[in-house]
């Protein structure tokens, strides 16, 4: 079977979406097909030919989604400009978006020219790819099919489409859409996705003041996931912020190596907004946006905005609440409190800027890592004291990798297929990063943080 499509989304207010028609592609190449996503979604691969999946010659016309959205800040409409969700697939009883991102310009591509290159589409495939090895909650890649025009961003190489698989596409960005554009669709709108996300809330005493809290809750467990393994999202416009706390749009993203709280990789970021420290302060920004958007669902409901600002003001202790939690199990320490502690470690990563995936690899196991800044005596002292109460080593385990998307490696493997046409390289360093906990049988190089003078270049997706 190839997919079996019931698109609710197209039984919504019109306004939300404009049908449209993918581009033309001649001689598409698959470069990557996720076998193992294909089984999770009774998909035969077989079925998956380059037509299927750059939305060829279809009877049933995909869709762009309109959505709004703060960009650094600043507010506009927005919508799916050179993206387009084929439709919903439902399997097992299972509802997932496929979505093409790279298949030409919408009506919402304002100057765009609705095309994606193959190193980033590459890029996202890895690093989604990565993060769902790592369990976290993401948006997953099913394949990069390669076009045969060429598109022109830093430099010149050929287009790719993207096959992009999410719970859904609904952002915060799309109820600031309907709020802005469409306020009397609110409620039928927060509705359906209350019903396609969080059923169980319907029968709760108040259905939109849960569905808030929920949201909250799931992207707070999302965000805390990315400093877990310091993972820097780098565009946290509210139109990147699912709905569901799936991590998605993976442009400009990257992981920190040296522990910086100031990190970005950005090059649009110059102010550095999106910095991995400012990432909880940035979440809180955005749900303060999103609670915006349900106001004139207050006018049409019991809902309050009240309520929602007196669970905004729950923010800080729930956020620190799963934070320190975290980091205790990156400790290995298997009990409540301890924050003095953390905070004492904390503090001895912003001093020392150790590598901060490699820092927890040598805690569990000293010797493993070779790196001067784990031979002083003060890491020694910390790692006592730590020893004291932690270091669990089935705890540690599980919360930290041992090897992350190294953005040098990363830009290695995209240089090596653009420059030789092979993707040897680039299916080497993903093998490894779908299985980022094991111990045994990888070049321990995928473990090596690059050099301190090169750590704070750019990555300009
Ligand atoms: P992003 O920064 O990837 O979240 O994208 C922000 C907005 O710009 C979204 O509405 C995108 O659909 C749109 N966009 C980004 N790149 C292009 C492009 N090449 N063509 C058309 N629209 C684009
Ligand atoms: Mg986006
Ligand atoms: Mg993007």
């Amino acid at each position: 079977m190839a997919f079996s499509f019931d698109t609710t989304y197209k039984r919504l207010d019109s306004n939300l979406y404009s049908k449209v028609t993918p581009k033309r592609v001649e001689n598409p190449e698959i470069l990557c097909r996720n076998d193992e996503l294909c089984a999770e979604l009774g998909v035969d691969p077989a079925e998956l030919t380059a037509d299927t999946l750059t939305g060829q010659n279809r009877s049933e016309k995909p869709i762009a989604q309109a959505y709004a959205g703060h960009q650094y800040g600043g507010f506009g409409l927005l919508g799916d400009g050179r993206a387009m969700l084929l439709g919903e697939h439902v399997y097992d009883g299972d509802r997932y978006d496929i979505q093409l991102k790279g298949s030409g310009r919408t009506p919402y591509a304002r100057r765009g020219d609705g095309n994606a290159t193959v190193s980033s589409m590459l890029r996202e495939y890895l690093y989604s790819s990565a993060m769902y090895g790592l369990n976290i909650k993401t948006s997953r890649s099913l394949a990069v099919v390669e076009t045969d025009e060429t598109v022109t961003r830093r430099r010149t190489e050929p287009g790719a489409i993207l096959v992009r698989v999410m719970n859904s596409h609904i952002r915060y960005g799309t109820f600031q859409y309907v709020a802005s554009q469409r306020s009397e669709e609110i409620q039928p709108f927060t509705d359906y996705v209350i019903d396609r996300h969080y059923p169980r809330l319907n029968t709760t005493d108040r259905p939109y003041l849960a569905f808030f809290d929920a949201v909250m809750e799931s992207s707070i467990e999302m965000a805390v996931d990315w400093l877990r393994v310091g993972f820097v999202h780098g565009v946290m416009n509210t139109d990147n912020m699912s709905i569901d706390g799936e991590t998605f749009d993976y442009g400009p993203c990257a992981f920190m190596n040296y522990y910086d709280e100031g990190a970005v990789f950005s090059s649009i970021d110059r102010h550095g907004r999106y910095a991995f420290g400012n990432q909880r302060p940035i979440l809180r920004w955005n749900l303060e946006r999103f609670a915006e958007a349900l106001q004139p669902l207050c006018a049409r409901s019991a809902l309050t905005y009240d309520e929602l600002e007196d669970k905004l003001e729950e923010f800080p202790d729930r956020f620190d609440t799963r934070y320190y939690s975290m980091m205790r199990k990156k400790l290995g320490i298997d009990a409540d409190g301890e924050r003095e502690l953390v905070d004492e470690f904390l503090e001895w990563l912003r001093e020392s800027n150790a590598d901060y995936t490699n820092t927890f690899l040598e805690l569990e196991a000293p010797g493993t890592v070779d790196d001067p800044t784990f031979a002083t005596a003060e890491f020694a002292d910390l790692r006592e004291k730590l020893a004291a109460v932690g270091l669990d080593e089935e705890l540690m385990q599980e919360a930290n990798p041992r090897y992350i998307p190294r953005n040098y490696l990363v830009e290695q493997a995209l240089d090596a297929y653009l420059e030789t046409d092979d993707l040897s390289t680039f299916n080497d360093l993903l093998a490894v990063l779908e299985d980022p906990y094991r111990s045994k049988d990888v070049d321990p190089r995928f473990q090596q943080p690059p050099p301190r003078r090169f750590d704070a270049e750019y990555t300009t997706y």
